[in-house]
């Protein structure tokens, strides 16, 4: 690791000169605290295609698109055509216009659960919406949610977010640990942990908490610990458990929607959700987010205000639904991310996925890859990973090496971190991914 960050640090003098600078005006200098890391990220000048190209000049294949918002690869031309036709006929309405329809009409025909849908600016607003709905329909409090999974910057979405093990208590019945100070004392009194792919833990705490669960919140597939994939029909288990309980079904798809399959975890798993969360992908890069559902949910949207008090579920915003982002996702969903589209990328990464494992074989590395749909991890370790406590597998700086390692060959092979996956795009060549298992069977005779 070592060795990694003094190559790359003699690549990327004018980045850590920037990343000084920033740090004197901005916390950490990133606006997402996730961006910052040792010894500093890699500091942007503009973005193409496939490639991010750095202050210092160097270009880099690009894996990671924005944490996989970029299904779509960098500057598509048909998107930034029709965005910049969009900036001169108006940035923001406030009002509803045909934009609405071209929308919310691939979401509604994408997934079988999406009858309405609202739109928001990004997946945290989205998940915390579709909470509070699943709150206000079945006039209960409580939320059940998986231990170490991601579902955005709010505050109950904070606790127990990749805990550390030793502050969580047992699998069985963990212990709520919030990851922010400023999250008040009581916000975990209505969050319920699961485990991920144990559907029994959330049987016990329907059991247990009878009448008092308003929800279910899920990621189809937990991607916020790489790539993992539901087993033992988990999912049908809480489909069957939230019609058992009353409960919602609310699918986190920020990360799987659309990325998965065409209609998201949902289409891929064969289980349709109560509610589906979604941002990211669905916008192609542009600043926007989603959440959808059956129509007699969704209606408890209210318009209408008693004195002041919305008579539902209130959802309200100054940029929801603005036009440059509805432009966005309609060209998005209707003319880029056709089914041919999604052939061709499951092509690629079915390849590249076939690469790393050669390259770990050949090299006699430990480790193994799990893909699914565009998406794609490498987990250093031979123990499969099933449940965040699962997680004291992965070797966590030997995968910083493998990062930087990748990072100094020219790929970002995915988001900085172990727990995040790779993203195959639309724009992706089987050259690119030629280059990427090139870099990566380079790098390996350095790791074995
Ligand atoms: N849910 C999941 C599963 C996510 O991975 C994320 C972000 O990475 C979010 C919600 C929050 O989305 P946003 O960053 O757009 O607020």
């Amino acid at each position: 690791l070592a060795r990694a960050y003094d190559q790359y640090q003699k690549r990327t003098s004018s980045s850590e000169a920037m990343a000084d600078e920033l740090r004197e005006i901005v916390p950490a200098g990133v606006c997402s605290t996730f961006r910052a890391y040792e010894p500093y990220p890699v500091h942007a000048r503009r973005a193409e295609g496939t490639s991010i190209i750095d202050v210092d000049g160097n270009e880099y294949l690009d894996f990671a698109l924005n944490n996989g918002t970029q299904l779509v690869g960098h500057t598509h031309q048909k998107l930034s055509a029709a965005v910049k036709e969009q900036i001169d006929d108006g940035t923001l309405y406030t009002r509803p216009s045909d934009l609405l329809e071209f929308a919310a009409q691939p979401l509604i025909d994408r997934w079988e659960a999406i009858e309405q849908v609202r739109f928001t600016n990004s997946g945290t607003e989205s998940v915390m919406h579709a909470m509070r709905l699943a709150r206000a329909a079945t006039g209960r409090e409580k939320i059940i949610r998986m231990e170490g999974a991601y579902h955005g910057a709010h505050d109950p979405a904070l606790v127990s977010k990749m805990p550390p093990v030793d502050r969580a208590g047992a699998a069985a019945d963990p212990t709520p640990v919030r990851e922010s100070q400023g999250i008040p004392e009581s916000v975990p009194e209505n969050i319920l942990l699961g485990q991920y792919n144990d559907a029994d833990s959330v049987e016990r705490l329907l059991r247990a908490h009878e009448g008092e669960v308003a929800g279910i919140l899920v990621e189809p597939a937990c991607f916020n610990l790489g790539v993992v994939e539901p087993e033992n029909c988990f999912l049908q288990r809480l489909r069957e458990l939230a019609d058992e309980f009353n409960a919602v079904l609310i699918f986190d798809e920020v990360k799987t929607g659309v990325k998965l399959s065409p209609g998201g975890g949902a289409e891929y798993y064969g289980i349709q959700p109560d509610l589906v969360a979604l941002a990211k992908a669905i916008g192609g890069g542009y600043p926007v987010g989603a959440f959808g559902g059956r129509r007699e949910l969704m209606s408890q949207i209210a318009a209408d205000l008693n004195e002041g008090v919305a008579t539902g579920a209130a959802h309200y915003g100054t940029y929801n639904g603005n036009p440059l982002s509805l432009r966005a996702v309609g060209v998005t969903l209707r003319e880029i991310l056709t089914d041919d589209a999604y052939d061709r990328v499951a092509e690629l990464a079915d390849r590249l996925a076939a690469g790393y494992r050669d390259v770990i074989d050949d090299a006699g590395l430990e480790g193994h890859v799990v893909t699914a749909g565009s998406q794609g991890m490498v987990y250093f370790t031979d123990e499969r990973i099933r449940t965040f406590r699962d997680w004291e597998h992965v070797d966590e700086e030997f995968h910083e090496a493998y990062w930087f390692g990748m990072l100094n060959r020219g790929v970002i092979p995915h988001p900085h971190d172990a727990s995040q996956q790779w993203t195959i795009s639309v724009q992706h060549t089987a050259d690119d991914i030629e280059v990427h298992v090139d870099a990566f069977a380079d790098l390996a005779t350095h790791l074995s």
